[in-house]
This record gives C-alpha cells, structure tokens and sequence, in this order.
C-alpha cells in the first residue's frame, strides 16, 4: 500500500471498486437461466446461450435463445393486451409510467452495476449518465401520456411494437423504445442485444413489481434470427429498430410493402470540427466525451476530429497530455474513464480496421498504460493526417479511435463534415457563435452540438439524416414515430394500366384537332424525352386525346440533376416561397375553367365535378402558402444553460409519384407542402392522365418558380417510381399507387435509406391537407447550444 507522502508525489489512485454482491446475489437466484417474459410472467428457460462480463470474460448468466413461438406467443400477449391499454385515460396510462420511473430510481444503483458488468462500460457511465436518463425517460413520456390526447389531436396508437436494440446504452435503449412506445397507447416486443440482455430482464422485474398490466410489455432474448423473426411477424405493426446500417437495410427490405410503421436510428461517423478560435482546452474535453465516451461505441460518436491546420498541432499535443491521464481498466472501479469492449468479436473488428488502416501507411498513437490482462480492452488511439477516402475515415470504427484531418477554410471544414454516407450527428467548436450556427446549419446532420458534444435528454429528438436512418426519438418528434395520423383513406388504386406506347414523338392530330404532345418538364424547361417515344392517352371512352413523353431512367436522372442544382430553394426565405406558392395559386386561378375543361375532357367527370376539384386545388395552393413560414420548429426544454433549437429543414430532393384519381388535386395535395418546406421535386404525375400537370408547366414558369424546384417526367408510375427509389440523389420519396408499387418503392429506397411514404389505400384527396404533409416533408434537426460565460 502506497504511503500518504508517495500518494501525494504521484497523485495516483487508488482502487474505488463499486460492490457487486447484490448482482452476485440477483445472479445466483437466476442461475438456471432467463426465460422470455411474456403476458407479465417469465417462462421455463429453453436453449440457452451465455452471457459474458466483458472485462473479464467471465460467463455471467445465460439467457433463453428466442424461438418463432416465443416471438408469437410474445406478439399474441402485445395483441391481446393491446385495446385495454389504448383505451386507458392518458392518465391511467401516465400513473403507469409514472411508476415504472420510480421503481427504475430506487433501483438506480443496482441498475447501474449490473449495466457495467454486462456491458464493460465504466460505471461512472452507468451510474451518472445512463440510468438517471432512463429514469427521465420514463418520467418525460409519464408526461405525454397524459398530453397525448389534447397535443396530439387526429391521431392513435400504431399497435404492437417490435423494438429492437443494440448493446451499447442496453436499458437507456431499451428506455427510449418503451417509454414512448408506451405513452403513445401500444404495446410491446423487446429484442435487448444477445450480448446485453440483463438489465432488460431486470426491468421485466420492474414491470411487474410497479403493477403494468400483463402483455403491455413483453421481453424476448435471442439473437439476430429472434430479430429477424420479430421484425418479419405479422402481428407487428411497427418496428423500431436501433444498431447497424446494414441490419437496418436489411429491415427496411423485409418490411416493404407490409404496411408496418418503420424508425430506423443506425451507424454514424460524426465529424468533430474545431475552428482556430475555438477554446482548444474545452475542445479537449470534448473530445474525451466525443470520442472516448464507451469506449466509442456510440452511434453519435465524434470520431472524426476536422482541425482548423493552424491550431491542428497545438490541439493533438493537448490531445496527447489528456491521453496520458486517461484511466483504462476495471468498469466497476469508480475512478476508471475507459472500460472493456463489449465483446472479443467487436474488440477484432476494430483491430481488423486498425490494421486496414495500417496497410494504408496510417498508425495510431497511444498513450503508454498497460492494459489489463484479461477482458477485452482497446487503448485510446489518435490517428492524425487521415485522408477522407482512408477506410479509418469512412469506416464506423465503433471503438476508442479517434481520426483526425485538418481543414482551411469553413467551407472546406462543411464539405468534409459532409463527405460522409452517413448524418447522425456533429460537433462545432468556436467562440464565434456566427460561424457556429452557419456551420450548424449546413451540415448534414440529424444533431449538431456547439461547443459541446453527445449530450441527450428525453424532450430532445435524437436521430439521422442519410444512412443514418430516419425517423427520431424523444420529445414530440419521437412520440410521432408511435401514432398513426388520421388522413381520410379514399379508394385503393389499381394496378396501372398498361400505356398505349406510341411510335415515335411526333405531334399527332388528336380528337379534339388539337396538338397535345406534352413534353416533360426539367430544370425549368420543357425537354423531350430521352427514349424520344410518347404514349396515347386516352378519355374515358378510348379516344386518343394527345400524347405524353415516355420518361425513362435518363430522365429521371436529369430531373434529379436538376433538382439536386436548385436545392437553394430550402435557402429561399420561408415567405419568399408562400409569395411563389400564392403567385401559383393566382396564376391557376386565372386559368380555372381551362383546367376544369382538361379535366373532364381526359377523365370524363362533369363540368362542375372539374371546376370543384380546381377550386379545391387552388385553395389548397393558398393553404400551404400560408403554412411557408409558419411550420416552425421549436426549442426543446432541455438541460439548463442550453438552446435546444428543434428547426424542420427539407429534405433536399423529394420524389413524388402521384394518384390517377384526382389528377390535379393530388398533384397539387402533394407538390405544394413539399416545395412550401423547400424541397426540389421530381413529380411523376398520374399516367393516364397527365395533362393536368404537363398544363402546370406555364403556371410554374409565370409564377416565379425557379426553375429545377419543380420537375415533372410522365411515363408508367411504377418504371419511373423504380428509378426514383433506387436514386442516390433523392432524400425521399411519396409514393400514391398500388400495393405492388409500394413494396417496390420501399424495398429499394433501402440502397441510401432514403424515407418513404407509400399510399397504397389513396387519400379522399378533399380532405388530404395539414400539418401531417408538412412534417412529413421535413426531417428534424436539433441544435444544442450553450449560453452562459
Ligand atoms: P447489429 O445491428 O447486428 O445489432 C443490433 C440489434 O439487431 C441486436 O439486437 C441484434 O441482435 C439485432 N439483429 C441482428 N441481426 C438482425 C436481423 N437480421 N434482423 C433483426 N435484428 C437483428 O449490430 P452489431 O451488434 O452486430 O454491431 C455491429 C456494428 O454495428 C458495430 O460495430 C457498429 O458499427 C454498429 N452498431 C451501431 C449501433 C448504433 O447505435 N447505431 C449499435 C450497435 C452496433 P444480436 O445482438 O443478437 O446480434
């Protein structure tokens, strides 16, 4: 034992090991293993796999390993349980939750041990950062069960819930999954990680302890196939799904055309950006909690530092010395920063991108503390002069390992924030808070931190842009995730006819003895198609009424170009956009009875049913007009001496594919809250009948739009929606046609992950208008940023 006088000469530490003998205890009582918990009670064990402690590689309990009928017997319980629960008062509902946050808190430390046994995260972690979110969580979205029904009016519960989670927050997962799932009125079923699931079971504990009806929540252990299994059952009626991009495109495939609600929160490789005024000692510290923070197994993780180049050296050295300082070791020991990997598995793919990196000429450094014996341990590594096509830059590395790049100029700092396929998130360090917001602003990213860096809190939505996922959690932008919005269903679309494919694209005398060769509309400019074909299209009774360009993938393609070039429409002032919307409301107004007569003449409808749907459209133009500059965002109550500022950006490129009933109000039902938001479209407008939107084209050009804001390609919805899916360039996609189409859209929108939303059912398109569309046309990003001097 070191004396008092060397104590004070080497300021080392001594051991502070938190006490495990209640785990010990609560692990022995189980010791012939978990079985699932479903309908409130536990089952028998059944096959079982073991669970390990990571820091020593000690198996630690084992589990039951998930079988298609517990995944059924699991979802039958969530059904059965289902219309009880829904009916309950917000009330009733939120005493619930109000208790299951208070059995959480007075088991906060035993929840909080047996988190870093099974997990290998430091309990200092564990301790103060992730149980005591859990606990408000739960407490939070006691709230809105009681709010629900007055904030969130036109709604419901969406059912039963697959929720499925990884292994790095276990229970703070597992709490951002339930806790709304439940407040919004569903059920649920739990997939925790294979490697994690004990505090999962613990809080099936607690479920029963705090009184939740049985069925409400249901715990199924296993692995990915129990996952898969659960995602697959058609008793689901939404999955949430946090872990990997490739589990989450897998899910996206399995679900399309299903019908079931999605939410995907998946990998990141957030950039870290210090500008050369920024407070490099704060940065410092930041990037400790941005990097080293669960031994970087953090989705959010900042593990790409971009360093100003004149202050890049400075910053490593600083990096260097607190490197040095960092304690790895011991999870349960309270004075250790870095803990264990969660598993040898995870420990060798981090080596193995080391070691890729390595082959690229790229080595670590590494402060010079020996690692402990057993368990798997990685060091804390800097990685300086990164290049961004280096595997280390592009790679989720999920592990300890910062890689640092260093930039000019601001713009060259957002372009490399931006090189990325993913967007979960980002930090910013500067004392300049103009540069900050602007900076803030144009990344990327679903949560931008400000001098500051992985900071949560449940009245905050947390979630991607791009391969990130979509879709958020926490606060009033994740509870949406867990109801369904009420829009009028109108009449399911069939299955579209095939076209008439006319020989080539040459006018031809029509019946009325008018030229109608719409051509497509691109960049702001009428174009001819690629194929340099057109098809017939024909009035009710088989007459030939004109003809329309036969888009194909080429077109497509340029549309995206286009609209890829005039996504500066987001940048346009939000009423600088309801002035164009009205102007296009105007302009369709002084031509109402030319487009009423079009109308009845491609879909045979009377006069005055044309006239109405005109009329209909041109209010709805105004509608959204009005709405430009009035979605706002919001400023989350998060924690003090924060600005949380939820803002609602476009998406950037949005593929609309539109219904054949009501040509021109859907069009205009569709068009006009995505460009009200400030996104550029690619319009497929109905097929059968499309001259109401070729005939928009003169609308667009004299009411200032600018050009590429609106593209139109006509041709077969379902060849062309194909393209738009599978489309790189398009950030999301509204698809209204058959159910055949709508599995394809979905399937394939799994390539860059883009959001979808399929109308399979159509929308009584009288009524299909408000906020709904508007949320939909926006993702959320939240920008933390401190005050205080
Ligand atoms: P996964 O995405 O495989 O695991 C997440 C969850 O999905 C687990 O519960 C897992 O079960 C389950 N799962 C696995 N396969 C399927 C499937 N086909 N269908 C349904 N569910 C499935 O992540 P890993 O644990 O394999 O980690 C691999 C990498 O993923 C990490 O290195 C990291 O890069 C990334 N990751 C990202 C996370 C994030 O928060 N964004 C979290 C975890 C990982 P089981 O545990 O039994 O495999």
């Amino acid at each position: 034992m070191a004396s008092i006088k060397e104590i004070l000469t080497t300021m080392e530490y001594g051991p502070s090991p938190e006490s495990r003998e209640h785990i010990d205890a609560w692990l022995a009582a189980h010791r012939k293993g978990f079985g699932q918990f479903i309908n409130g009670r536990f089952g028998e064990p059944g096959a079982l796999f073991d669970v390990f402690n990571p820091a020593t590689g000690e198996a630690i309990a084992s589990v039951t390993q998930g079988t298609a009928a517990d995944v059924d017997a699991a979802v039958a319980a969530a059904r059965k349980a289902l219309p009880k629960w829904a009916a309950l008062s917000g009330h009733e509902r939120a005493r619930h939750l109000y208790a299951l946050a208070r059995n959480l808190q007075k088991r906060e430390r035993f929840l909080s041990v047996l988190e870093t046994i099974d997990n290998g995260k430091p309990l200092r972690e564990s301790r103060d950062i992730d149980i005591p979110l859990v606990a408000r969580h739960f407490y939070h979205h006691a709230g809105w069960a009681s709010l629900i029904d007055s904030e969130m009016p036109g709604t419901r519960p969406v059912g039963v819930c697959g929720q499925i989670i990884p292994w790095n927050f276990p229970l703070l997962m597992l709490a951002w999954k339930i806790a709304p799932a439940l407040a919004a009125g569903n059920t649920v079923v739990l997939k925790p990680a294979e490697y994690t699931p004990l505090t999962a079971l613990a809080f099936a504990e607690i479920c029963v302890e705090a009184g939740l009806p049985a069925g409400v929540v249901n715990i199924v252990t296993g692995d990915g196939a129990t996952g898969a299994a659960l995602a697959s059952h058609e008793g689901v009626d939404k999955v949430a799904f946090t872990g990997s991009t490739d589990v989450g495109r897998l899910l996206r495939k399995a679900t399309a055309g299903t019908g079931k609600k999605l939410s995907l929160e998946l990998g990141g490789k957030s950039p870290f950006i210090v500008f050369d005024d920024a407070d490099l000692d704060s940065a410092v510290e930041g990037v400790v909690d941005a990097i080293w923070f669960n031994q970087g197994q953090v989705c959010c993780a900042g593990s790409r530092l971009l360093v100003a180049e004149g202050v890049a050296e400075t910053l490593y050295e600083k990096l260097r010395a607190r490197m040095m300082k960092l304690r790895v070791g011991d999870p349960l020991d309270k004075s250790t920063d870095i803990g264990a990997i969660v598993s040898p598995t995870q420990l060798q793919r981090i080596q193995h991108l080391i070691a890729e990196g390595e082959k690229e000429g790229l080595v670590g450094w590494t402060a010079e503390a020996a690692l402990p014996q057993r368990g798997s341990f990685y060091p804390p590594t800097l990685i300086t002069g990164v290049e961004p096509a280096s595997i280390l830059a592009r790679e989720e590395i999920f592990g300890p390992v910062l890689v640092a790049t260093t930039f000019r100029t601001s713009d060259e700092a957002v372009a490399l924030a931006n090189n990325s396929r993913y967007g979960l998130a980002a930090s910013v360090w500067t004392e300049n808070v103009n540069r900050a917001l602007e900076v803030a602003a144009r990344i990327k990213a679903g949560v931008v931190w400000i001098n500051s860096t992985n900071l949560f809190d449940a009245a905050s939505g947390f979630g991607g842009y791009r391969e990130s996922g979509f879709g958020r959690e926490g606060g009033r932008e994740g509870l949406s995730e867990y109801r369904v919005f009420d829009i009028p269903a109108g009449k399911p679309s069939k299955a579209p006819a095939a076209l008439n494919a006319a020989p080539g694209f040459t006018p031809s005398e029509t019946a009325a003895g008018v030229d109608r060769t719409a051509k497509l509309y691109v960049g702001g400019k009428q174009a001819r198609p690629d194929s340099g074909y057109s098809y017939a299209v024909l009035d009710p009774k088989g007459r030939e009424i004109g003809l329309a360009g036969l888009g194909n993938r080429k077109d497509i393609r340029n549309a995206v170009e286009a609209a890829a070039k005039a996504t500066g429409w987001g940048a346009a002032t939000a009423h600088n956009r309801a002035q164009v919307l009205y102007y296009v409301a105007e302009n369709l107004d002084a031509r109402a009875g030319e487009f009423a007569q079009r109308l009845t003449a491609m879909t045979g409808v009377s006069a005055r049913a044309a006239r109405e749907e005109v009329d209909a459209s041109i209010r709805r133009a105004f509608f959204y007009a009005g709405f430009a500059d009035k979605f706002d965002g919001a400023v989350h109550s998060t924690r003090t001496r924060f600005v949380t500022l939820a803002m609602n950006e476009p998406w950037g490129v949005m593929g609309i594919v539109c219904p054949d009933d009501a040509p021109l109000l859907g069009f205009v039902s569709l068009v006009a809250p995505a460009i009200a938001m400030g996104n550029a479209v690619v319009v497929v407008p109905s097929a059968a009948h499309p001259f109401s939107a070729t005939d928009v084209y003169s609308v667009l050009d004299t009411s200032d739009v600018p050009g590429g804001v609106v593209n139109i390609v006509t041709g077969e919805a379902n060849v062309l929606a194909k393209t738009l899916a599978e489309h790189d360039g398009v950030d999301a996609l509204w698809y209204v046609g058959d159910k055949a189409g709508a599995k394809q859209v979905e399937a394939l929108s799994a390539g860059n992950l883009k959001a979808t939303w399929t109308v399979a059912n159509g929308l009584d398109w009288s009524r299909a208008e408000g906020r709904e569309f508007l949320r939909r046309a926006t993702q959320v990003k939240n920008i933390w940023t401190p005050y205080g001097e």
